[in-house]
């Protein structure tokens, strides 16, 4: 009988975006009452972006189904066609989301290269456009926080408060992808609202390690949030009894911070295996649940490396060039870290 007494185990360490519900999760979102969200009468939908909003300090919040539209929503409502945004060149924004600030808002992307995905705060003011009708309008910078091409790295409270006052000195807007805000807030201990404080809006995942299967929060003012409610509806994102899926977030957002530290214990006992091996080189220091390496054995070729690990049932990604990512989050036990320990240098 083949593979009869191996160890099936799967080690799912391609993102933290593969978390499946909870049974607690899924109890609350079974019991969660729900409306018409378009209507604007879905009562979980309703209580969800409340407590959103209180929770980062904002007027109003908006509830939409992926990080990719919280951000694309926060750009083209805080813009014109034909404006300029400041960011990095390794953020999801520039990266990972298709374009679509280009293709729906008519904005033009500024990519810096700043290091482990922090913005060069210095030479921010030189590229501020004149106003004159040569140029585009420079009208708002992003920050990634924690940042993922950054190997999960936090974006530095005092730095991003730099250019919070760069952002302000010019009067430009400043939009934080939290998409991983939460980890940086377990870390840290600065609490949501204070990293919110620096920004215009701010965009939270919960399909990432908070562990709902679905949807993103915008928070924002109310003028923003009414403009982003307005481009949701005309890019279809309008949805129906979502309170289905908000209740899951409101799951999230009372049980699943706090235990997001366990991630980061299990990512740094990676990256302690990784950096004893030889053939391997942590690319950042592991702060939170992403741990990013290069393979500098060259006799090693990254795709055949990837797949024997996914023969032992280690997952993960091949994350460009000679570097693989992986991310940890609750569905892997410290039982498969330790699995993880004692397999990874023989492979
Ligand atoms: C995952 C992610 C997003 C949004 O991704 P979706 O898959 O669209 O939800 C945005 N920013 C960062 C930094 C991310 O890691």
């Amino acid at each position: 009988m083949e593979g009869e007494g191996l160890d099936k185990r799967v080690i799912d360490l391609r993102s933290d975006t593969v978390t499946k519900y909870s049974p607690g999760m899924k109890e609350a979102m079974i019991r969660a009452e729900v409306g018409d969200d378009v209507l604007g009468d879905d009562p979980t939908v309703l209580l969800f972006e409340k407590k959103m909003a209180e929770l980062l300090g904002k007027e109003d919040a908006l509830y939409v189904v992926s990080g990719t539209m919280a951000n694309l929503l926060a750009l083209i409502s805080q813009t014109k066609p034909g404006d300029e945004v400041l960011l990095d060149r390794n953020s999801h924004i520039f990266n990972y989301e298709a374009a679509g600030s280009a293709v729906i808002g008519g904005l033009q992307l500024h990519p810096f290269d700043g290091t482990g995905g922090f913005l060069p705060v210095d030479e921010l003011p030189s590229v501020v456009r004149p106003d004159n009708f040569h140029y585009p309008r420079t009208s708002l910078v992003c920050v990634e926080n924690t940042h993922n091409r950054g190997g999960g790295m936090i974006y530095p409270f005092d730095m991003i408060k730099e250019v919070s006052g760069f952002a302000a000195e010019f009067n430009l807007k400043l939009h934080m992808d939290g998409a991983r805000l939460a980890n940086a807030v377990v870390v840290t201990g600065i609490p949501f609202i204070r990293w919110a404080e620096l920004a215009d809006s701010v965009n939270i995942c919960f399909s990432k390690g908070l562990g709902a299967p679905v949807g993103s929060v915008l928070v924002s003012d109310a003028e923003t949030i009414k403009r982003a409610r307005d481009w949701r509806k005309r890019l279809g994102g309008g949805w129906r009894q979502a309170g289905l899926l908000a209740a899951a977030c409101l799951y999230a957002i009372e049980n699943n911070v706090e235990r997001l530290g366990e991630d980061h214990t299990k990512a740094a006992r990676i990256a302690d295996t990784i950096s004893a091996d030889p053939r391997f080189a942590l690319v950042y220091p592991v702060q939170t649940n992403i741990v990013i390496f290069e393979v500098i054995d060259v006799s090693i070729e990254i795709e055949s490396f990837v797949s024997k690990l996914a023969q032992v049932g280690i997952r993960c990604l091949p994350f460009g060039g000679r570097r693989i990512r992986m991310v940890t989050h609750m569905d892997i036990s410290f039982d498969d870290i330790t699995y993880f320990e004692k397999t990874f240098s023989g492979i």
